[in-house]
């Protein structure tokens, strides 16, 4: 099995999971996985452009398991070899287009090299949508033959993708419905080659819940959004895995482990997926709501650190802690760095609506009063200053109400955030005090 991106600077969706059902299969199998990069498009082709299908692959967890040793004496490794650039393998396929001319399979035409196309109907036995009669169109009817290398020297794509995936040993051909128009030539092309083609299964794309194509500006394409918006990288997969295959029992949510047992081509639908963001971020919210704590924290500060805070600058008790309150409260990641930033900034913006009402003239000698009553005590736990708010309440006359909304907003600057008792025991006496004080300041 494997994924063959061409370098574009843009991991979509559709192509994600095409690399995840390769990956899957690969793994039910007991089968190889292997990653190759399409990049015989000079032009386009940067190292910029490879990160993003590399960084998208790990980010999923998607791990390839053959190619060139990168660099490493100690010989190959999992995660250590590979992945396969075409550019690296240019020699290959100038033999084999030796191999096509001097059998009289393709000749040569105004500096190009054209290959000699069946004459005759090609059925594609695939996988996922069954035979697949493929007719020369009227314009092939005139001249069936195709270009696979320009006069430049640059082999075509039909080529390189071929003699790669026969050289390889690929055996199976997971990829998008989209190639389905290419795939008479390149099973025209491997029987040139003397060389059963491999098995084809193409999937249905993705497209949008209301049913168009899914473009590279839609929400949702870019793979890396997920990364950015804080999604857990299982849920992601989870997700990706029932766009397009259904386990029998139609199950959502599901262990990686138990895809791989149970993935296999005769379920992958047959019919377009579409993409379903509630979906994804209810299923998001399962998988939050599931993480270990080390994973919890883990991604918590990857989506804090992305956000421009310096989480380095607290103690990791504090950090554990503040995350601790957060816990149960947010579907995405993305959510965290306005609900909890507070706990990592020293100088907060208030919310301008909440602050209109909250930071009122006639609340300023009750903030006052409480300021007093906190500063007194001790320990600074939660439980106490929640007995000293409803005290002081008490005894200016007001609810707990009254004395609730001003402090948040003085100590997180938002009118919703964690339980108030537990953040003012977290930020500690000092800070706490600190920021009720530049509040009344305010107040004026
Ligand atoms: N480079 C092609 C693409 O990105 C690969 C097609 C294939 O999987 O054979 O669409």
């Amino acid at each position: 099995m494997r994924f063959a991106p061409s370098p574009t600077g843009f991991l979509h969706i559709g192509g994600a999971r095409t690399a995840l059902f390769n990956w899957l299969y690969a793994r039910h199998t007991g089968g190889t996985f292997i990653l190759r990069i399409e990049d015989t498009d000079a032009a386009r082709n940067t190292q910029e452009a490879v990160n993003v299908i590399l960084n998208g692959l790990r980010w999923l967890g998607l791990d390839w398991d053959e190619g060139p040793v990168s660099g490493d004496a100690n010989g190959p490794s999992k995660g250590d070899c590979g992945p396969y650039f075409q550019s690296q393998r240019k020699e290959n396929y100038r033999r084999r287009v030796e191999g096509l001319l001097s059998k009289g399979l393709a000749y040569e035409q105004e500096g190009a090299v054209k290959f000699k196309m069946d004459r005759a109907p090609i059925v594609i036995p695939d996988l996922v949508v069954g035979d697949v009669r493929r007719e020369l169109t009227d314009r092939e009817q005139v001249d069936p033959d195709f270009v696979i290398v320009r006069s430049d020297g640059q082999p075509v794509f039909h080529l390189v993708n071929v003699v790669d995936d026969l050289e390889m040993q690929v055996t199976h051909v997971i990829r998008g419905e989209d190639h389905l128009s290419n795939t008479a030539k390149h099973i025209a092309l491997f029987r040139a080659f003397g060389v059963e083609p491999p098995k084809y299964a193409h999937i249905p794309l993705i497209l949008n819940i209301d049913g168009t194509k899914m473009s590279k500006r839609d929400k949702g394409a870019s793979l890396m959004s997920y990364a950015e918006e804080g999604y857990v990288p299982a849920a992601v997969v989870n997700y990706l895995c029932l766009l397009g295959w259904s386990p029998k029992n139609n199950r959502e949510k599901m262990a990686l482990s138990e895809v791989i047992e149970a993935f296999d081509l005769p379920q992958i639908l047959r019919h377009n997926a579409r993409f379903d963001l509630t979906k994804l971020i209810w299923l998001n919210g399962e998988y939050v709501r599931e993480l270990g704590d080390d994973r919890f924290y883990e991604l918590a500060a990857e989506a804090l650190t992305r956000a421009g805070l310096d989480l380095k600058k607290y103690p990791a008790e504090y950090v554990k802690a503040a995350l601790e309150t957060c816990k149960g409260k947010f579907k995405l990641f993305g959510e965290l760095p306005p609900y909890a930033g507070f706990y990592f900034k020293e100088e907060i913006e208030y919310d301008p609506a909440a602050a209109q009402k909250d930071f009122a003239p006639e609340n300023k000698p009750r903030l006052a009063r409480l300021r007093e009553a906190l500063a007194k005590l001790q320990p600074f736990d939660a439980d106490p200053i929640g007995v000293t708010l409803k005290a002081v309440g008490q005894e200016l006359g007001v609810k707990a109400g009254v004395l609730v909304h001003p402090t948040r907003l003085a100590c997180c600057g938002n009118p919703a955030g964690p339980s108030l008792y537990h953040l003012l025991a977290i930020l500690g006496k000092e800070r706490a005090l600190q920021r009720i004080d530049r509040a009344l300041a305010r107040m004026g």
